[in-house]
């Protein structure tokens, strides 16, 4: 899997927003975009390879070919995943998505009702009503006081078939840049998510761990709470690819600044994560993990943990 950053442009100015260096630091322009082209001769070059793709920016629905971009990777039988946040009228090419036929689904990135004006909350009311049927929810824990019992409402109030949220947290970029919860609030984190955990068990949801999740978050009690409440654990640093304007290729948001490359520079995608991998790594190498200690952590020796999000150890 990889993804699309198709577009700089975005309205929604989330505070922790990971992708807001793209365009500042990336030496581009607002308008310039992914193109049409440029994602042809991506999947000329690597054919066959992509199975599943995600759709970003910035604002996917605020890149004017999004309907172009869905034909294009359904006639390379590839699935579509667009990450929005619906408050922008949902474009007209996808009144004509066949459900059931066109692989593709939305995962809509949902805040509290209290960060949206009435005209952006109507936006992403209707475009979920809309397409309850291939969309789920995702969330970025940033605010440790939040009430979440929101996102269970959602699911509830629009008929989501996906009863399914995508939860994140709010990360570092590296060298700083958007507003994060910092690694000494992590055991904080840990039991507000356990109590998401417990909730979302109770109203029939299922929460996934994005990236950056770490063991020692939690308690032994915490971890045993989280595999009751059926929480598909993970305690990962998995970078997903993503490819912008001009083809250019970085590891994942947070770590946008150390290294980019040119996405046909390799001659298969495994090569293009390995250069990644060797590039983050010999940055990164003598540390094990974001805490000193990570090194004799026993969760990290067995590779249960992959010693937090990298971004942290810059910031
Ligand atoms: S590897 Fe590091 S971050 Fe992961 S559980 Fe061990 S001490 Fe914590
Ligand atoms: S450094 Fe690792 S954990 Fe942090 S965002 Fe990138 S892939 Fe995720």
């Amino acid at each position: 899997m990889a993804n699309l950053y198709l577009t700089h442009r975005c309205d929604r100015g989330c505070p922790f927003c990971f992708a807001r260096k793209v365009l500042k630091e990336g030496g581009g322009n607002v308008d310039d975009i992914l193109t049409i082209d440029e994602i042809r001769a991506l999947l000329d070059h690597y054919p066959g390879q992509f199975h599943e793709l995600g759709i970003l920016g910035g604002e996917p629905f605020l890149y004017p070919h999004l309907g172009e971009v869905l034909e294009l990777l359904w006639s390379r039988n590839i699935t579509a995943k667009v990450f929005t946040s619906a408050t922008n009228p949902a474009p007209e090419a996808l009144n004509s998505i066949e459900f059931g036929k066109n692989p593709v689904y939305f995962v809509v990135n949902i805040g509290t009702r209290d960060t949206y004006t009435d005209e952006k909350y109507r936006n992403l009311t209707d475009f979920m009503s809309r397409f309850n049927r291939i969309t789920s929810l995702s969330y970025t824990i940033f605010d440790t006081e939040a009430d979440f019992s929101f996102l269970f409402d959602t699911i509830d109030e629009y008929h989501l078939l996906m009863r399914f949220i995508r939860v994140g947290l709010a990360l570092p970029i590296y060298r700083g840049g958007n507003r994060f919860i910092s690694s000494d609030r992590f055991a904080e984190m840990g039991k507000y998510f356990v109590r998401m955990a417990e909730t979302a068990a109770e109203r029939s949801v299922s929460l996934g761990m994005d990236c950056g999740f770490t063991a020692c978050m939690f308690t032994t009690r915490e971890i045993g709470v989280l595999q009751r409440s059926g929480v598909n654990m993970a305690f990962d640093c998995c970078p997903v690819v993503d490819i912008g304007p001009g083809l250019e290729a970085w590891n994942c948001f947070p770590l946008f600044r150390l290294h980019r490359e040119n996405a046909l520079g390799t001659d298969n995608l495994r090569e293009l994560y390995r250069s990644f991998d060797k590039h983050i790594g010999d940055y990164f190498g003598h540390r094990a993990g974001i805490f000193p200690q990570c090194a004799d952590c026993k969760h990290y020796r067995r590779r249960a943990c992959r010693g937090g999000c990298k971004s942290y150890n810059v910031v």
